[in-house]
């Protein structure tokens, strides 16, 4: 943020401060917990635990739960779990809305008794049809000149469990001619005879997002509550409830444009299809744009929060190539991640003049710059195993690999040179014959011709056997749920190769989940945090090392 013009929030926060308005910062993070945290939750993460740590502020955590058929206490988990990873911390332990209930029930029957809010018993239908639209005012419920006492005693009924779903709600008495839809006497109330994750049994009416949001703003002490442009028209309402109540403070609300992406949906609705569907193997699966899946597949939080950082904040709303998410992951890989070889289609070498049984050990730098990363240890030995594209019997000259007759260098090890084929009774190849030059490790052969490709390889020997999972896009279409497209139906259908016999250099036997790697020539990898064994790990593809989607 030095180096990047301040956003409008952080232009009207320094303003707050520095004209008193406010004392201390505190914003939060108010995820709804009916799913997965998406990248697009990242950026709202980002802006307000990030806005908080600049002013020296708080940001809370803060589970809005307010409709118990969507949550679940699984997706609270997830999602503490998520903002932890990206390496946020939340103020004095987790929010949740429910918290609030008792609070906000006590609000609703404060603007009955001001003669502000009443039970309808409109039925849904009716109750559309009497709103109105944009260009015609509502009409006024026949039940809206209730008594208090009336109203009392019926939202007492409805909190009792004495009506029906659907059969009546409360709501606030507003404006049913105003030109803002919102305040045509939104509902704050309404009957769900339900269990709920936080609160079980406790309650059978729940109030709505717009009544419970503010007022849950104004009990925490939230000085910049922040949201998504289509909040935007419900700020007339956020404020009426505030100026109606006799809330503790007095939170302002501020929107900003959500991410979209490119060739990604975000949407907790639309993933959860995805999930429920059977299109990827669960929320957490590696093709996901959840933080749970961009973890499994190896991105890091640092690669998330530049990413965030270098998208910026506007209530401008547009669409971010995900080439720029790509290149914030590679960024963040090839400055930090160990490099490794790693054959993905094995082909045998035998080394015809290398001793049988002889092992030695030939050291490779942990990365090009980082001295801070360990020298691998890299086993050497008659056998070994390099990749069936990186072998031809003829080829021409830009074909920079192992052809018969010539040399190549293997990296970080010696030059060797193709002297046979050896065929199965289909002619697939399935051993290459060289000899070795030993002495050229570090130096050029003896008859001063540099070989001109480098090819990676392992120890037969001294290797791992590991699974590697190639993953693409998860969706074919840049736009895949615009204009009535049904997303399911662009689906990218090879987003996935698994290559089920790969050899891996010794030291990855020991690799933490999660922790990438480059595979030398091949991209990044880390191993999977789910499937695999000890002795038989599952790689995961981060991302390749160059855009193979540039055109
Ligand atoms: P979804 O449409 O995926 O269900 P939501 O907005 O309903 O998203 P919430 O759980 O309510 O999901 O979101 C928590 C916070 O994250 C909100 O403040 C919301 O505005 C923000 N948020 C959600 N999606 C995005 C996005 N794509 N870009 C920026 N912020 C987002
Ligand atoms: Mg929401
Ligand atoms: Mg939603």
């Amino acid at each position: 943020s030095e180096s990047k013009p301040a956003h409008f929030l952080q232009n009207i926060i320094r303003e707050d401060l520095a004209e008193g308005r406010v004392s201390q910062v505190a914003t939060r993070f108010p995820p709804e917990p009916n799913g997965y945290l998406h990248i697009g939750h990242a950026k709202s993460i980002c802006l307000n635990f990030g806005l908080a740590e600049e002013f020296g502020g708080t940001c809370n955590l803060r589970f809005d739960d307010t409709n118990p058929a969507k949550e679940e206490e699984e997706y609270v988990a997830s999602i503490k779990r998520d903002v932890e990873w990206l390496g946020f911390e939340w103020a004095d332990g987790v929010k949740y809305t429910s918290d609030y209930f008792d609070q906000l029930h006590d609000w609703a029957l404060h603007l009955i008794r001001e003669g502000k809010a009443y039970v309808d018993h409109l039925t849904p239908e009716q109750a559309r049809e009497y709103r109105g639209t944009l260009t015609e005012p509502g009409r006024n419920s026949p039940y809206r000149d209730r008594s208090v006492e009336e109203n009392l005693a019926l939202f007492e009924q409805m909190k009792n469990g004495e009506m029906e779903e659907g059969e009546c709600s409360l709501r606030a008495k507003i404006d049913m001619a105003a030109p803002n839809i919102n305040l045509r006497d939104p509902v704050i109330y309404r009957i769900k005879k339900m269990a709920h994750h936080q609160t079980g049994d406790k309650w059978c009416i729940y109030p709505s997002y717009d009544f419970a949001h503010g007022q849950s703003d104004a009990i925490e002490g939230i000085t910049h509550s922040i949201c998504t442009l289509e909040f935007e028209d419900h700020k007339p309402l956020y404020d009426w409830f505030i100026e109606n109540l006799p809330v503790p403070a007095r939170p302002r609300q501020y929107e900003f444009a959500r991410l979209n992406l490119n060739y990604t949906v975000v949407s907790k609705r639309k993933l959860k299809q995805l999930v429920d569907e059977g299109h990827v193997d669960g929320w957490d699966d590696p093709r996901m744009p959840t933080l749970s899946g961009q973890r499994r597949r190896g991105v890091t939080p640092a690669a998330i929060r530049n990413f965030c950082e270098m998208i910026g904040v506007t209530r401008s709303d547009s669409v971010v190539d995900v080439g720029m998410l790509e290149y914030c992951i590679r960024d963040d890989l090839d400055k930090n991640a160990p490099r490794a070889m790693c054959v993905l289609e094995p082909l045998k070498v035998t080394l015809t003049n290398y001793p049988e049984g002889q092992v030695e050990t030939l050291s490779a730098p942990g990365h090009p710059v980082r001295d801070d990363l360990p020298t691998r240890e890299l086993p050497f030995s008659r056998t070994l195993y390099i990749e069936k594209e990186d072998f031809r019997e003829e080829a021409n000259k830009k074909y920079k690999r192992l052809v018969l007759g010539k040399k190549v260098r293997l990296r970080n090890a010696y030059v060797i040179q193709a002297e046979e084929v050896i065929k199965d009774d289909s002619g697939e190849i399935v051993e290459v014959r060289c000899s070795v030059d030993l002495d050229t490790l570090g130096v050029d052969p003896a008859d001063g011709v540099k070989p001109k490709g480098v090819i990676h390889w392992v120890s037969a020997d001294r290797s791992v056997d590991c699974e590697v999972r190639l993953y693409d896009r998860l969706f074919e279409d840049p736009a895949p749920a615009s204009g009535g497209k049904n997303f399911l139906e662009h689906v990218n259908p090879d987003n996935l190769k698994v290559l089920s016999g790969c050899k891996a250099e010794i030291g990855l036997a020991g690799a933490a989940p999660e922790q990438g790697y480059q595979f030398e020539r091949q991209g990044y990898f880390c191993r999977d945090n789910k499937y695999g064994s000890a002795d038989r790990p599952v790689f995961n593809r981060t991302i390749g090392l160059r855009d193979s989607w540039a055109k």
